[in-house]
């Protein structure tokens, strides 16, 4: 199916509600939404953008994507939605590497994109999209056909695009619906975050179900504004990255009034630590979900549902809530060793992931899909256990994993055990090449109030093993972030590197 058949039907049934909305204004009905796509993918279809070719999106947030984005869907197009974030020569690379016939720019970017290659038209506004009394039809597809080019945030080496087709995005807007938030007419979701990226996925269900897509004025997350949005709009709910939430309590922290109107805040996409999301549920009340995905199984591997996080009376409620949660419905999730062998609940191993939800494979290549996706199953690379009931505790990234004196240590871990401190208010654990050791713990540390590398320590000592212990402390003003709000480990590696080469 073309996903576009989605916006076709909100138009007919629901043609006068509010599809899309800046900061408080309504910017478009769900009538005019659809009118505006078809228009586009008319133009589109005259640019020589034909069924199956890509066209870039590399757009901060604002109303207009989401027109190109269904404008492209409607052209039986496939869309190539870009982080605004990155630089022009990332972005130039993601459009050459799509083969994109066409891209939507924002205007400060064109000139650089153009400067580094970018072998593509570029536009920078939406031509003049005539109105027809009667609509073309969205182009068929295929349910397998690619809908979306997912650039992984390319960690190492250069980014891969995950190729998301029908089957995948309608799959994981029904895992939205049915283990997140379930959504009627008018239910608003806000959009801090990018819409290149989860935020953009999680637009879908609400137009499925003629929900209200709100893009902030500011195109990005003001805690103040997301607090006055929800306030506005009413059963508000949005996708933030840990980093949001933590200043979303500050926030709300320091204005001394609970928000109102808002539904369900869904974290995800890093590590949200149990001293934090106590904090959250404290400061701001019982509206957060989270999600454990990754581009290749978008949205999609686990959920920590609402009611979950709030069974404060549960037995397993700490260790519940320091979980990513339990399989979504539409996937099957397993722990496996190198061998590829399942391993019982309780043990550690590689998260590996079956279902129909998991992508098509990488765009043009094969090998690395190949080496992703093994006997069926997608491996994460994400290292984590189940326990009994079937909840997963996510340890590390396999490639974070620290082995000192021939111990693994999962930096998660000792995170967590630093961020019980109350004067720790980020850390980041990394490890060092150690000619004794191997490697040696290295916590990276914010602080709220003074604290030393000897409190640290007693403090640690009390909670984890002590080969785990940080062996050094850095004290630092901030944690360096990655464009969605993520540590980026690498980048703190190769900071220690020269920082220890420099003595
Ligand atoms: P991306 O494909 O850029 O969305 O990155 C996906 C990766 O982010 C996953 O493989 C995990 O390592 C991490 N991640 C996503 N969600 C969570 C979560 N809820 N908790 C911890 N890490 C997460």
């Amino acid at each position: 199916m073309n996903l576009a058949l989605w916006l076709q039907r909100s138009a007919q049934r629901d043609g006068e509600r509010t599809a899309v909305a800046h900061g408080l204004q309504r910017w478009c009905s769900y009538a005019e939404l659809a009118q505006r796509a078809a228009a586009l993918a008319a133009w589109l279809h005259g640019c020589g953008v034909e069924p199956g070719d890509r066209v870039g999106l590399f757009l901060a947030n604002r109303p207009e994507v989401l027109v190109m984005l269904w404008g492209t869907w409607w052209a039986g197009a496939a869309a190539v939605p870009i982080n605004a974030k990155l630089h022009p020569r990332e972005a130039a690379w993601i459009l050459g590497h799509s083969g994109a016939r066409l891209a939507f720019v924002d205007a400060t970017q064109r000139d650089e994109l153009l400067a580094c290659g970018a072998g593509c038209t570029l536009h920078t506004e939406l031509p003049p999209l005539p109105a027809a009394d009667t609509l073309s039809e969205p182009v068929p597809r295929a349910d397998t056909d690619p809908a979306w080019l997912f650039y992984t945030s390319g960690t190492t080496g250069r980014p891969k695009g995950v190729v998301l087709a029908a089957r995948q995005l309608r799959l994981a807007s029904f895992g939205y619906l049915s283990e997140v938030q379930g959504v009627a007419a008018g239910d608003a979701m806000l959009h801090p975050a990018p819409l290149s990226h989860g935020s953009g996925l999680y637009h879908l269900p609400y137009v499925l179900h003629a929900g209200v897509n709100v893009v902030p004025a500011s195109g990005g997350f003001d805690p103040a504004e997301i607090v006055e949005l929800a306030a506005h709009w009413r059963n508000a709910s949005f996708f933030a990255a840990p980093t949001m939430v933590r200043r979303l309590v500050d926030h709300v922290a320091a204005i001394g009034r609970r928000p109102e109107g808002l539904a369900t805040i869904t974290y995800g996409g890093g590590p949200m630590y149990l001293a934090d999301i106590e904090r959250a549920l404290q400061v701001v009340g019982p509206h957060f979900a989270q999600i454990y995905g990754q581009g290749e199984s978008p949205m999609t591997i686990t959920v920590l549902p609402r009611d979950v996080i709030n069974d404060t009376a549960h037995p397993q409620h700490r260790a519940r809530l320091a979980s990513v949660g339990h399989a979504q419905p539409m996937l099957e999730v397993s722990i496996r060793d190198e061998a590829g062998a399942t391993l019982p609940a309780g043990t550690t191993g590689e998260v590996c992931v079956r279902g129909d939800v998991v992508m098509q494979g990488y765009w043009q290549q094969p090998e690395a899909t190949a080496a992703a996706i093994r006997d069926g199953w997608l491996y994460t690379g994400d290292i984590g256990r189940l326990d009994d009931a079937g909840f997963l505790t996510l340890l590390d990234r396999s490639k974070d994993l620290i082995i000192s004196g021939g111990s693994n240590i999962y930096p998660r871990e000792v995170e967590e055990a630093l961020l019980q401190h109350p004067a720790v208010a980020e850390a980041s654990v990394i490890g060092r090449r150690d000619a004794e050791w191997g490697e040696v713990v290295v916590a990276y540390v914010v602080t709220r109030t003074p604290a030393t590398a000897s409190d640290l320590d007693a403090h640690c000592i009390e909670r984890i093993a002590r080969f785990k212990r940080p062996k050094i402390y850095r004290f630092v003003d901030a944690l360096p972030k990655n464009n969605y709000g993520k540590v980026p480990k690498t980048e703190l590696r190769d900071i220690e590197a020269r920082r220890s080469d420099a003595g």
